[in-house]
């Protein structure tokens, strides 16, 4: 018959050279199903060495270890992940309960790995603490519990899965004498239901309660009370547990998460602020962007199709069209004798006061062509519009925006044949244009006053070049030929290419671009603040110490595969991304709509909701799986031991 645990000739070096630990130095030993056994021993003779090799927690460096009669050298490690699960139940002298999970909770990790349904779970967790005296305290956290109370839910805990062996090491060293006595008569319990128990102390009084006893010195078994003739030959246990489902791996790790998330829900709420930032940016302000193309293109728009507009300046130059003395009013009168042509606008323009008996108020000043209205499509609200005739005297006539005419007659009265004074001379006001509104830029479109281009060069620009010229075609099919002719018409007065021409198509594809420029930007810095939102989870993954340490240590002497370590992690990861994803497009739609009330163009679209959602997942899965990694791969006994 070969033994339930077999030993032969185990080492267990640390280091190397000088500094050689030989924790196990040939230590042979066999186990019999159904012992009760004390191994004892001073601190620091190999005991807990001992126990995570019987364990499977930890390899021996030499020698053969045989479960069952099956070597443990030929296991990978989920073998021993499901034969730590299945065979094994672990006490531990400070008994490393999950300070975040309930007494309940705790008790049920091991039958998770064992893919134990919820419900079945919590009826044996639940009648496990009932059965330890903890029926009314399984949803106390450990830090509400006494010593012995918490080392009674880590036997639940090591009885969740029906282990066949109990180890148990030190589980009395924290405990004061009275749940000392009480944990041991569990042991004593645990043993009459058929379980094996090892039992490891360095007090002899709690060896003297186990049936076989085995002292270890320096690595070394030096006597062993040989096996009890009672214990041999208990029915060996029958159990045996299963992976978790994909599933109930995702759920679990989800609630996992959750949990984790809570218990340090200041660090969580800074992680998560650095992915809410970065979404609710992307989605507030690509409304704001897209709303205000939306408006600047259909305000081209109506500006009609057949306009073609010159300025001044080389093409590619950033000088603001003032500044620049290259158009004049001959190039348009030049450009108005071309086919194809209905009107030629030369325009300057400067800030003036217009003055009304005691009234000030200051607005932009255009000189324009009789041919305006024409080319604006722009109808008069009152009066009319000044004449060729008025132009070619340098007559003293304005027609005024709306806003302006309210501004200077405020109390109703009709301005036309009134008088304002612009630069000292009287203007008699010809008309009032209709009222036209703001342009996608805010600007008012109604505040301005009209004066005819002679009249304004000579008294009030002090300048005899034009801002602009806008042409405005008949036939918008030969527009382009249009163009092409006042260019060249352009180019043979002045001899070189300094000014530019642009007709509306060419002005909406600027438009575009500016757009997807602004569009680029707002990706950049989206895709910062995810970077730094990413750096976060990652920070809570990686540097969150040793309690979340010996949580992975605990899972995984509970039978955790490296993959239920790696799901978990990255299903945390997950879930702050998705969770920062979630309540940053809520906050940038809120921000959005808050923004279209002030009465800011805005227009919102489900594309970046959708991507800013998607790219914080994608932070969080990419952020994760670094700590996730690292997480997987440590080691059970470090872990376990990290202070
Ligand atoms: P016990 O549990 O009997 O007090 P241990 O099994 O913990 O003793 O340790 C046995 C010896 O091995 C001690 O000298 C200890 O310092 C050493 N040891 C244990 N773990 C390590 C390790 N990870 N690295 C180096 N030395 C270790
Ligand atoms: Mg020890």
């Amino acid at each position: 018959m070969t033994a339930l645990l077999d030993l032969y000739d185990v080492r267990r070096f640390y280091g190397a050279g000088d500094t050689e630990v030989r924790a196990l130095d040939g230590v042979s030993l066999s186990i019999e199903a159904g012992e009760f056994v004390a191994i004892v021993g001073q601190s620091g003779s190999g005991k807990s060495t001992l126990m995570n090799i019987l364990g499977c927690l930890d390899r021996p460096t030499g020698g053969a270890y045989k479960v069952r009669g099956v070597n443990v050298a030929g296991l990978d490690a989920d073998a021993l992940a499901a034969l730590r699960r299945d065979t094994f139940g672990f006490v531990f002298q400070r008994y490393n309960l999950l300070a975040t999970a309930t007494a309940l909770e705790n008790v049920e990790i091991p039958a998770i790995y064992a893919g134990l349904p919820l419900e079945a779970r919590a009826a044996r967790a639940g009648e496990l603490l009932a059965k330890l005296g903890l029926g009314d305290r399984t949803s106390h956290r450990p830090g509400e519990l006494s010593g012995g109370q918490q080392q009674r839910v880590s036997i639940a805990r090591a009885l969740m899965n029906d282990a066949e062996v109990i180890l148990a090491d030190e589980p009395t060293g924290a405990l004061d004498s009275g749940s000392s006595a009480e944990l041991l008569t569990l042991l004593e319990e645990m043993h009459a239901g058929g379980r094996t128990i090892i039992l490891i102390t360095h007090d002899h009084d709690v060896a003297a309660r186990a049936h076989r006893t085995i002292e270890i010195k320096d690595g070394r078994i030096v006597s062993d009370s040989g096996v009890r003739k009672a214990d041999i030959g208990r029915e060996p246990y029958k159990h045996h547990g299963h992976a978790p489902t994909a599933l109930t791996q995702v759920s679990e790790s989800v609630k996992m998460a959750l949990r984790s998330l809570r218990a340090n829900l200041f660090r969580t709420a800074l992680t998560l602020l650095g992915v809410i930032i970065g979404v609710a940016a992307v989605v507030a302000m690509l409304a704001i962007g897209e709303g205000s193309s939306k408006q600047v293109v259909a305000s081209i728009e109506t500006m009609g199709s057949n306009l073609l507009f010159v300025r001044p300046g080389a093409p590619g130059t950033r000088m603001r069209g003032s500044a620049i003395a290259t158009l004049t009013i001959e190039d348009a009168n030049a450009i108005a004798e071309l086919d194809n042509i209905i009107a030629t606008v030369p325009e300057r323009e400067g800030r003036e006061t217009l003055r009304v008996g005691s009234l000030d108020y200051s607005t932009r000043v255009s000189g324009v062509s009789a041919d305006w209205p024409k080319a604006q499509k722009w109808e008069m609200g009152k009066g009319a519009f000044f004449s060729a005739d008025d132009q070619r005297r340098y007559a003293t006539t304005v027609v005024l925006g709306e806003t302006v005419a309210s501004n200077l007659f405020p109390n109703g009265e009709n301005p036309v044949g009134d008088y304002v004074f612009i630069g000292g001379a009287p203007f008699e006001v010809a008309g009032v244009l209709s009222a036209r509104g703001a342009t996608a830029w805010g600007q008012d479109m109604d505040d301005v006053a009209l004066v005819p281009i002679t009249t304004g060069m000579m008294r009030l620009f002090g300048q005899q070049y034009l801002s602009s010229i806008t042409i405005a075609v008949e036939d918008t099919r030969r527009i382009n030929e249009t163009e092409e002719e006042a260019r060249e018409l352009l180019l043979a007065r002045h001899g070189t290419e300094d000014f530019q021409l642009r007709n509306t198509a060419s002005l909406l594809e600027s438009v575009q671009e500016t757009q997807k420029a602004f569009s680029l930007l707002l990706g950049s810095v989206a895709a910062i603040s995810l970077l730094v939102g990413g750096i976060g989870v990652m920070n809570i993954m990686l540097g969150s110490g040793t309690e979340r340490t010996r949580e992975i240590g605990v899972r995984m002497a509970t039978g955790a595969r490296r993959s239920d370590i790696m799901v978990q992690f990255n299903t945390e990861a997950l879930v702050v991304g998705g969770l920062g994803g979630v309540l940053g497009v809520l906050i940038g739609l809120g921000v959005s709509l808050g923004l279209g009330g002030t009465g800011m163009s805005i227009a919102i679209t489900p594309e970046p909701a959708i991507l800013a959602f998607s790219c914080a997942l994608a932070t969080g899965l990419v952020f994760g799986y670094l700590p996730a990694r690292k997480a997987a791969r440590m080691d059970p006994v470090a872990a376990l031991a990290s202070e």
